[in-house]
């Protein structure tokens, strides 16, 4: 096997008295200048080499001092390396510099061994950006640090201060630096406080907005609730006020034309039985009113059961025979599927019913109308089917305002007030009523209930 080439050394010194120390020191930081090392490292190189050789001045009486530029095996880079070989062996062989720091100057310090020769070696990487060294320019170099004359001990210690007091400079520098970054952090952590502190009082302040705006919300609708319910009241006493009067009215009316008493002329019989039909409309409105305005109040309380909804519909058919007057038109009230029982209350549902059916009737020239229960898992849906006139989608929520009449069909009669009297009914016992009409094509009004009532 072929041993790499050895460089050439640069410099060989000896170091045996204190005097050599500043002399390595001095020719350590020249070597080092030469070879392309920065300033800093320089100084470091020479610190490094100076402390190691009063090391071994005293533990081994000196050593042989051999500069080299080499090159790093494996990054193929230049490293100028000294190699100090003891005057005596090594405390068992090894070697440790008084002071830890001195290692952290150089990027390699420790014993060698080759062969039978051992050495303490530092090294340190050349920059890349350093001029390369030619073959010439190393012999020259070489030359020149054998021809310099080295200096006195005394050279040394001013070129030592020199460098202690540029060191110095520098962490005065870099302290200073890192003063005004200190100060530029707590600038910006104060505006960072402030900024925060901002956002902090701007979401307080939104916070309070919103509650403010709730709290407003709150008041508007216990004024609207507030509202709504002395509307309810007074629409209550209004129409109980009334049906007295209209009542009297009527019988009084009836009385008039009454065979057992005076005799009325034609004209007088025509307008008499004109007041009582006018008073028997106003009295349907009246009572409707009423209905209403109780089952807005909330004063409308069902009184719940289980109703049978065969005998509730049996009952229908009965009462609304009499209404199904136009003979092109067929009322069929289907027989609802047993077990037929719902918790309700059998007034208001079948005063709903009546109603729907009622409308169907009315708004039907000819064909069916129909009542038919169906269950569903836990609901029941009781629908009214007609093949009336049916309804536009657009007027499906209209229809159940109060006093809202389809244009064109006022004539047949009614108030407005049947439908969303029937919607507030069914709500009252827990369902829904909901129409599903295409004009032309009748309409089915559907009741939906749980079984379980409310
Ligand atoms: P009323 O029947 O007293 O006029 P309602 O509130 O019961 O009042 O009905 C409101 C309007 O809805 C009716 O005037 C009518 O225009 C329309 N309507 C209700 N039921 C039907 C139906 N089965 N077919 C067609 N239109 C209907």
């Amino acid at each position: 096997m072929t041993r790499p080439a050895v460089p050439a050394p640069l410099l060989q010194m000896v170091l045996r008295v204190e005097q050599d120390i500043f002399l390595v020191r001095q020719r350590g930081r020249e070597v080092a200048a030469a070879v392309g090392l920065e300033h800093q490292d320089q100084v470091r190189l020479a610190t490094a080499l100076s402390e190691v050789a009063r090391d071994l001045l005293h533990t081994v009486d000196g050593a042989d001092v051999t500069f080299v530029l080499d090159r790093d095996v494996l990054t193929g880079r230049s490293v100028l390396r000294v190699d100090l070989a003891p005057a005596r062996p090594l405390p068992d062989g090894r070697y440790q510099p008084q002071s830890g720091a001195v290692a952290r100057l150089v990027d390699m310090l420790g014993v060698v061994t080759d062969g039978s020769d051992t050495v303490v070696r530092m090294s340190r990487r050349v920059p890349a950006q350093a001029e390369p060294l030619t073959p010439e320019r190393l012999a020259q170099l070489r030359t020149e640090l054998a021809s310099s004359a080295p200096g006195t001990a005394l050279d040394e210690l001013a070129a030592q201060n020199a460098q202690l007091i540029s060191a110095l400079d520098e962490v005065r520098s870099q302290r200073d630096e890192l003063e005004v970054l200190n100060s530029e952090l707590q600038e910006t952590n104060r505006g960072v406080m402030a900024l925060y502190n901002q956002l902090t009082e701007e979401l307080e302040e939104t916070n309070r907005g919103v509650v403010a705006l709730y709290a407003e919300l709150d008041e508007k609708s216990a004024q609207l609730r507030a509202a709504s319910e002395s509307k309810s009241r007074f629409l209550a006493n209004v129409s109980h006020e009334l049906r007295a009067p209209v009542t009297a009215i009527i019988g009084l009316s009836r009385l008039l034309a009454d065979s057992a008493s005076d005799p009325l002329t034609a004209e007088q019989a025509r307008q008499v039985g004109l007041i009582r039909s006018s008073a028997a409309d106003l009295l349907g409105l009246v009572n409707e009113l009423l209905d209403l305005a109780k089952a807005e109040s909330g004063r409308l309380e069902p009184n719940w059961a289980e109703v049978d909804l065969r005998g509730l519909f049996g009952q229908l058919r009965g009462t609304l025979r009499a209404l199904a007057t136009r003979p092109a038109v067929e009322l069929v009230v289907e027989e609802p599927p047993a077990p037929a029982t719902v918790r309700s209350e059998e007034v208001l549902l079948a005063q709903v019913l009546r109603n729907l059916l009622h409308n169907g009737l009315k708004f039907t020239e000819r064909g069916q109308v129909r009542l038919r229960a169906e269950r569903r898992g836990d609901l029941w849906s009781l629908s009214v089917t007609d093949t009336g006139a049916g309804i536009p989608p657009e007027l499906h929520e209209r229809i159940f305002e109060e006093f809202y009449q389809v244009p064109g069909t006022t004539r047949v009669g009614g108030t407005g007030l049947g439908l969303p009297y029937a919607r507030r009914l069914v709500t009252l016992l827990g369902g829904t009523l909901e129409l599903a009409s295409e004009p032309g094509r009748g309409s089915t009004f559907t009741v939906v209930l749980p079984v379980g009532g409310a």
